[in-house]
């Protein structure tokens, strides 16, 4: 089938370039002639483990181009699929991309005679594919949905494993405004052996707010749990998880989530829980539970800054290394990473503050004008430090051994904000180890 794909972002490329590899034929469209032309020359805009090699494939297969052109790529789909940003500002979900691509498909179906589906694949909240999204696609093409499909088939990958999860994605959520509508695009995924689920347009929109409000809810628990931890002599919140996880109701499955940290980043789970708890409290339902795990994130970071001035005492020209900036490992990805408040946390104390992550472009816009020293290695960022603080787990950085900081550092201070460390053997080799959960 045809398809074109409206946005070049994480889940816009990974959709597009996946499709491409089922044998469908995609044209991804984005806004940014610079990122066009690297995704034609087989370069990701972004870091995603995999999908610069899959993407060379499908453009050497002519499966697969990008361009910016939104207008004739459209005219020759059948299927186009919304893969635009829904951003969270200010507590509420902006729809401006959603509204805006939306009246760009209405104009480009105006006039077509074959039958064309809409998909909606970005998150929205229940309701907006029928409420925004179907009004503006009848007003710009001048039709009645019916006329064309429109569906809602909300994306479940996870950056650092998207390529994966988009090629054997555990079930397909297909919300559809009509049987024909749900049917063509099944025909998609004809050749995956994957269960697809049938609902209407706001249940699909519905089952993506429910579960990355289940993640997020899990690892604030797991984060509460550990400040409960933190007040009992003794206890370690590594060993709890591990007494935990056994159990045959929990792993394997949501143990992943079950852990505790400096908490949850990306671009999903916080937005999400805070468009989910406003159109909650538009809908009037209290939700207790979503404040409380946006509240224990938020605050998550601070336990950072006790933990070191525990060991450094005032952090005024403390020189702080953090190891790790994106919000999880596998991605440069910084969208609301945990790394990001701690380290405006330590400018705010007056530390000295170096970074290093393996992904992160440190000319990243976010690091502008922000008086911060980025290493190229962890080992450069740990020379001459107070503290190292271990934000994002990255296997690279499992790998150091006490030997380097006890060399490198001015005072073997090591905070562990993933507890990837083991902390006695740390402890035993002369480290100040100190970590969530503690
Ligand atoms: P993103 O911001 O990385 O990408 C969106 C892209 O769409 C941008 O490149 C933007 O320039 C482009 N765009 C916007 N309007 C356009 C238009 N009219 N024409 C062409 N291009 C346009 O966002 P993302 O992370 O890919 O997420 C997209 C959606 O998927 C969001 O709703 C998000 O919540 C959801 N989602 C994201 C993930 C994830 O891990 N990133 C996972 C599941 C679902």
């Amino acid at each position: 089938m045809k398809i074109a794909v409206i946005g070049t972002g994480y889940v816009g490329l990974v959709t597009g370039v996946s499709l491409a590899s089922f044998g469908h034929s995609v044209v991804c469209v984005g806004r940014n002639v610079d990122k066009i032309t690297d995704i034609n020359g087989g370069k990701s805009p972004f870091y995603e483990p995999g999908l610069d090699l899959l993407l060379q494939d499908v453009l050497r297969k002519k499966q697969f181009r990008a361009v910016v052109d939104l207008q004739r790529s459209l005219s020759e789909a059948d299927i186009s699929i919304l893969a635009v940003g829904t951003p969270t500002i200010d507590n509420k979900i902006d729809l401006s991309e959603i509204k805006e691509a939306a009246k760009q498909i209405g104009e480009a179906l105006r006039g077509r005679k074959t039958y064309h589906v809409v998909v909606v694949k970005s998150t929205v909240i229940p309701t907006t594919t029928e409420i925004v999204v179907k009004p503006l696609l009848e007003k710009h093409s001048g039709k009645t949905v019916g006329e064309f499909g429109l569906c809602m088939s909300p994306e479940f990958l996870r950056e650092g494993n998207a390529v994966e999860d988009a090629l054997h994605p555990d079930r397909v959520v297909i919300g559809q405004y009509d049987k024909k509508s749900g049917k063509t695009f099944a025909r998609l995924f004809k050749k995956l052996h994957t269960p697809i689920i049938f609902t209407n347009l706001q249940t699909a929109e519905m089952i993506k707010y429910a579960a990355n409000s289940l993640f997020a809810t899990l690892i604030s628990y797991a984060n509460e749990i550990a400040r409960i931890t933190e007040t009992v002599p003794g206890i370690d919140v590594v060993d709890v998880w591990k007494g935990v996880h056994l159990d045959r109701r929990i792993s394997p499955g949501t143990s992943h989530y079950i852990y505790s940290g400096v908490g949850f980043g990306g671009s999903c789970l916080p937005k999400d829980t805070k468009a989910l708890l406003r159109f909650a409290s538009l809908q009037g339902i209290d939700a207790k539970i979503l404040k409380s795990v946006i509240d224990i994130n938020t605050t998550q970071p601070q336990r950072i800054i006790v933990l070191l001035k525990e060991a450094l005492g005032d952090l005024k020209k403390k020189r702080i290394a953090l190891l790790g900036l994106a919000f999880k490992p596998n991605t440069d990805d910084l969208r609301e990473s945990a790394s990001l408040a701690v380290l405006d946390l330590l400018l705010f104390l007056g530390a000295t503050v170096v970074c290093h992550d393996p992904r992160v472009n440190k000319n990243n816009k976010r690091f502008k004008d922000l008086p911060i020293t980025m290493k190229i290695s962890a080992a450069d960022a740990i020379e001459g430090a107070d503290a190292v603080v271990l934000l994002t787990a990255w296997d690279e950085y499992k790998k150091l051994t006490p030997d380097v900081f006890r060399k490198k550092m001015r005072k073997p201070v090591l905070i562990d904000g993933r507890r990837v460390f083991e902390k006695e053997y740390f402890e035993k080799s002369g480290i100040i180890y100190k970590g969530i959960g503690l």
